[in-house]
C-alpha cells in the first residue's frame, strides 16, 4: 500500500511504502539532558562540578501522524526536552531515532535534511523572529538555507502558506512587531510548515493567547495536521488545551516522566499523585462558576540535587512511608496495561484505598524521611 501526502505547496508528494513496520516517527531512549551548574566558591576550590538534571532518562515515542502531549509545572524540563529531541540541544546521554535512525552525535551536514524535517515552535514567536526584517523574509528564509526554493517559485510558496493559515498576502512586507501576537503565531507555523516537515514540536503555543484566539490557532493545527500528516509533540502546562489535541500524554515531573498513556486513560484514570493533582487543578467552569481548583503545595525541587527515591516524595499528598524516601519508582504498566504506564510504588492502591489513607502529618513525615535518608 502506498501511502501519498499531500505537501505544503503541492509541489511534490512523500510516500511510504513499507507500511509493514511498526509507524515510529521519533523515538528517545534513555535521554539526558544535564547543564553544568555555575562553579560557586566551593566548586572552584574543590573542582566539582555540579550538573541541572533538567532531562533525566526519558523514554518517549512519537508514532507517525499522532500528538503526544508533555505536561508538567514550569520547571519540569518539558522545554529542554523538546529542545533536546529536536536537535536544538546536544543531549547529554541517550539515544534519539529519527525515522529509525540514531541522530543524537548528527552535527553540520548530516543534521541539517533533519533539522528540515523537524521543526519547533516557540511559545513567543517574537523571539523566532528577526526584528529587522519582514515576516515574509523570516518564513523565505529556511528555503534558501535548505535549498528548496528560489527566486519567484520561492515568493510564491511563502504566500501560499500565509493564505493557508489565514494571513493576508499584505502581511508578507510586515515586520514582527506590526502584528498581533494571533498573526505573529500564525507566522510561526508557516516558518514551521515550510519546510515541508514530518515533525512539529510546539512549545506552548497558545498560551499567550486569549480564549478566542487559542481556540482559532488550535483548530489551525488540527487541520493542518491532517492536511499534511503531521505528528506533533505538544507543550503546555495547561491540560484542558492538552486534552483537546492529544493522542497520548507523558506527565513530567523533575526532569522525568512520572505517567504516560492515551489522553482518555490519563484523565479518567490517573495513576500518580502528581497527576491527580494536576488534574484537580483545573479550572472547571459549571454553570458560571470555578470549580475544583486546587494547587500543589511546595516548589519543584532543585534538578541539581533532586530529592532521594521518589523526587515527588516532598509534596506528595499521598506519601505513603520510607519506601517513597528511599526507592526510586520507574515507569510500570498499569493494570498489566502497556499503553498506561506510572511511575509510583502504590500505583495499585484502589480509590477507597487511597481515600481511606491518613497522610503522616508533616513532623511524621519528617521522622520518615530522616530515618529513610540519614544521608
Ligand atoms: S512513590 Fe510515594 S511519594 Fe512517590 S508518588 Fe507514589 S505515593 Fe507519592
Amino acid at each position: 500500500m502506498t501511502d501519498v501526502r499531500p505537501t505544503v505547496n503541492g509541489h511534490h508528494e512523500r510516500t511510504d511504502s513499507d507500511d509493514d513496520r511498526p509507524s515510529e516517527l521519533l523515538k528517545t531512549v534513555d535521554v539526558k539532558k544535564h547543564f553544568p551548574v555555575e562553579d560557586g566558591l566551593f566548586g572552584r576550590l574543590f573542582g566539582d562540578q555540579q550538573y541541572a538534571k533538567a532531562v533525566d532518562g526519558v523514554d518517549l515515542t512519537v508514532h507517525k501522524g499522532e500528538t503526544v502531549g508533555i505536561v508538567g509545572e514550569s520547571g519540569c524540563g518539558k522545554s529542554t526536552l523538546g529542545r533536546t529531541l529536536t536537535r536544538l540541544y546536544e543531549p547529554t546521554d541517550g539515544s534519539i531515532l529519527f525515522d529509525y535512525t540514531n541522530i543524537e552525535t548528527y552535527s553540520g551536514r548530516r543534521l541539517k535534511p533533519i533539522r528540515r524535517r523537524m521543526q519547533y515552535v516557540f511559545q513567543d514567536p517574537l523571539s523566532a523572529l528577526n526584528p529587522r526584517k519582514t515576516v515574509g523574509e523570516s518564513v523565505a528564509k529556511p528555503l534558501a538555507v535548505h535549498d528548496i526554493a528560489t527566486g519567484e517559485e520561492k515568493w510564491e510558496r511563502v504566500a501560499d502558506l500565509f493564505e493557508e493559515v489565514g494571513l493576508m498576502e499584505s502581511h508578507l512586507d510586515a515586520y514582527p512587531h506590526e502584528l498581533s501576537g494571533g498573526q505573529r503565531q500564525r507566522v510561526g507555523l508557516c516558518r514551521a510548515l515550510v519546510t515541508e516537515p514530518d515533525l512539529i514540536v510546539f512549545d506552548e503555543p497558545v498560551s499567550a493567547l486569549d480564549v478566542t484566539l487559542q481556540a482559532q490557532i488550535l483548530n489551525l493545527i488540527n487541520r493542518l495536521q491532517t492536511r499534511y500528516d503531521l505528528s506533533y509533540v505538544f507543550i503546555s502546562h495547561d491540560l484542558n488545551v492538552v486534552r483537546h489535541v492529544c493522542d497520548r500524554i507523558a506527565v513530567m515531573y523533575a526532569g522525568e516522566i512520572v505517567e504516560r498513556g492515551r489522553t482518555e486513560d490519563i484523565f479518567e484514570n490517573p495513576k500518580h499523585p502528581y497527576t491527580r493533582v494536576l488534574l484537580r487543578a483545573i479550572p472547571s467552569v459549571d454553570e458560571g462558576e470555578h470549580r475544583g481548583r486546587e494547587s500543589l503545595e511546595g516548589s519543584p525541587p532543585s534538578v541539581t540535587d533532586p530529592p532521594s527515591g521518589c523526587r515527588f516524595h516532598p509534596r506528595c499528598p499521598e506519601f505513603i512511608n520510607g519506601q517513597c524516601v528511599s526507592q526510586q519508582p520507574f515507569l510500570q504498566s498499569v493494570d498489566g496495561d502497556d499503553g498506561h504506564e506510572t511511575a509510583c510504588h502504590w500505583a495499585e492502591r484502589t480509590t477507597a484505598e487511597r481515600e481511606t489513607h491518613t497522610t503522616p502529618r508533616p513532623s511524621e513525615r519528617r521522622v520518615i524521611e530522616r530515618e529513610a535518608d540519614p544521608g
